[in-house]
């Protein structure tokens, strides 16, 4: 097996955290983001298509970068950490990981935001040099997840466990597709599996999508199937309950499960206010789940 991935990054970008998505890790901090061609997953909804749908064979010296660089690059912009993501850090596993490993001697905090679409020993040899994830759930209907994927359901849940046992920062994102997967039944089902297997504290994330790729001919998810997502899933105990892609001057907020004061105010992906500077809310001193300080 030989990777064509390696040293050839197709994209790179620097974003804030909270576009990753990720509210409750480091918030306000900007990230690296780096991505190679390629991706193991077919979905008709790819935003990234021109990047994830083509084989990342083909030398390309201008896009050549080592795992030093791309660590040296992070530091030199002021970044506090390098994510993998844009299309799926699987397919250039061995760059993510060795570059993990440099970033995280150079005291970089190392993302993943991936489908999740992983065996677990790659995952478990990741893991060590992995602070935070933000795994697709994309949906939880098993037919669906084929059909608009070419994927299964399972080994994603499996990916999601084995983040959670061994506690890598992770948050969720779902996307409200019409007609695909924007079934309420299907989304109380797939909170009540969270809440039940220990993700009631896990971030989660509904976005709202835009007609793209094969889903041309679909419309605009509306905001009130998004809200009604949202409020499903707080209605199931998952506490942190976030979405995505409405309005650029609409705002997401933070506020702690237990007292319900506002701890942290966003509009759109940027970050407004954070009075966390630790996990303890500082109106009722209770644990807020994430990485603050
Ligand atoms: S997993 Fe992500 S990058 Fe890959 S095809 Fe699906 S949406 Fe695109």
């Amino acid at each position: 097996m030989v990777t064509h991935a390696y040293h050839q990054v197709a994209a790179w970008h620097i974003d804030p955290v909270e576009k990753k998505p990720l509210f409750h890790f480091l918030p306000g901090s900007q990230t690296l983001s780096i991505a190679t061609r390629g991706c193991n997953l077919r979905c008709l909804n790819c935003q990234n298509a021109d990047l994830s749908q083509v084989a990342p064979s083909g030398f390309r010296p201008e896009q050549t970068m080592t795992p030093a660089q791309i660590v040296e690059m992070a530091q030199k912009i002021g970044c506090s950490s390098i994510s993998y993501t844009y299309t799926e850090p699987t397919v250039y596993y061995e760059l993510m990981l060795d570059t993990a490993r440099l970033a995280r001697k150079a005291g970089l905090k190392n993302i993943m935001v991936s489908s999740g679409y992983i065996n677990p020993q790659p995952l478990k040899e990741l893991i060590p040099y992995l602070d935070a994830a933000n795994i697709d759930l994309k949906s939880f209907v098993a037919d669906t997840y084929e059909k608009l994927c070419s994927a299964r359901l399972q080994p994603v849940l499996k990916t999601l466990q084995l983040l959670l046992k061994e506690k890598v920062w992770l948050e969720i994102t779902n996307l409200i597709i019409p007609g695909w997967t924007d079934d309420l039944d299907a989304i109380k089902k797939m909170c009540a599996w969270l809440a039940d297997n220990g993700f009631s504290h896990t971030p989660l994330h509904f976005s709202r999508f835009f007609p793209t790729h094969q889903l041309l001919g679909v419309p605009p998810t509306a905001v009130k199937a998004v809200e009604e997502a949202a409020q499903t899933a707080k209605d199931a105990n998952i506490h942190y309950v976030y979405t995505g892609n409405l309005p650029i001057h609409h705002r997401e907020i933070t506020l702690c499960h237990h007292c319900g004061e506002p701890l942290i105010n966003r509009m759109g992906n940027r970050l407004i206010t954070c009075r966390l500077t630790t996990n303890i809310c500082p109106d009722c001193q209770q644990f807020i789940p994430g990485v603050f300080n």
